[in-house]
């Protein structure tokens, strides 16, 4: 299908960006790498009045480090991330989130404003931001404001910000040097958005001791029997939490438990590796 007819604007500066979009009082889309918005147009789920162009906006795609965060700019284009030496050193959990996300030609136009603005429940990026309680930057008429992300998502599709606002930066605190860290998802085909997903992140302060990782993995795989046991539990048809548990409702925590063993396992291995 073809989208609605819309006004299309390509503003050059943020402040211009955010006029034109009061101007329309909430009828206009912000347009980042469109691989969410355009699947909606197309469909005529969404017609708005306006799309606002961020592309030719400038100071919106740096990457760089600042008193212990990562500062990145909204329309930081997934790809971007994922190959950034910066990202690399101070936020290695987020590239192994990215893998996750998409295909290369969706992370090629994806932003990682965009990613999160969209607040999709099965998104990676927004996870990423919740589990680091990392924020957000808002632009508006009255100046930027700071949105932690515990407060952004509202619920399903939607978040605090307003429509006169632009998501102008993701800032997420630098994980520590000696941080072990594991995700892991379920899709139904490769790229597709995860229909489960566990992130893990645990650092360790007095490494040095190979006892140290002996004493986690244990830790680690007692948990992990425990979850087993619980899910097991909650999965039976005579459960008194789940009384006629549908076989997706088993299915899913099946899946979760499997990854929260991948995740378990990984993590473990860090550590020993880390002692060695
Ligand atoms: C085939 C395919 C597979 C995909 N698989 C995954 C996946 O596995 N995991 C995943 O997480 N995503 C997946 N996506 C979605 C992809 O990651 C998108 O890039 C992302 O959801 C939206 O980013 P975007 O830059 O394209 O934003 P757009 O599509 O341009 O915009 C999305 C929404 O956010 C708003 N918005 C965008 N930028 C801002 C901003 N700076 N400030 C305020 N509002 C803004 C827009 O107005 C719009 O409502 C997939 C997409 C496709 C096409």
């Amino acid at each position: 299908m073809k989208p609605p007819k819309f006004a299309y604007h390509a503003p050059g500066s943020v402040e211009e960006a955010i006029q034109l979009l009061q101007s329309y009082a909430g009828n206009a889309r912000i347009l980042a790498g469109g691989q969410s918005l355009v699947p909606l147009l197309n469909f005529r789920l969404l017609a708005p009045q306006a799309l606002v162009d961020l592309r030719k906006v400038p100071g919106l795609a740096d990457i760089r480090y600042s008193q212990g965060k990562v500062c990145i700019g909204a329309m930081t284009r997934q790809r971007a991330a994922e190959t950034s030496p910066v990202v690399a050193q101070h936020l290695p959990i987020m590239i192994e989130a990215l893998g996750w996300v998409g295909h290369l030609p969706t992370r090629s136009r994806g932003t990682i404003g965009g990613s999160i603005a969209h607040a999709d429940p099965s998104a990676e990026l927004p996870m990423v931001l919740l589990a680091l309680d990392g924020e957000v930057c808002a632009q508006g008429s009255s100046g930027t404001r700071v949105i932690a992300a515990d407060d952004l998502f509202d619920s399903v599709f939607t978040t605090k910000l307003a429509p006169g606002e632009i998501l102008s930066e993701v800032r997420m605190p630098a994980m520590q040097a000696r941080a072990g860290f594991a995700v892991e998802e379920y899709a139904r085909r490769k790229g597709d958005f995860a229909i489960v997903a566990v992130l893990l992140q645990a650092g360790l302060h007095a490494l040095g001791r190979p006892a140290w990782a002996s004493a986690l993995n244990i830790v680690f795989f007692g948990a992990l029997v425990l979850a087993l046991v619980n899910a097991q539990q909650v999965m039976h048809p005579a459960s008194p939490i789940i009384s006629s548990p549908s076989s997706e409702i088993r299915a899913y925590f099946a899946v979760l438990v499997g990854l929260c063993m991948l995740t378990g396992w990984q993590l473990a291995r860090w550590f020993q590796r880390a002692s060695a």
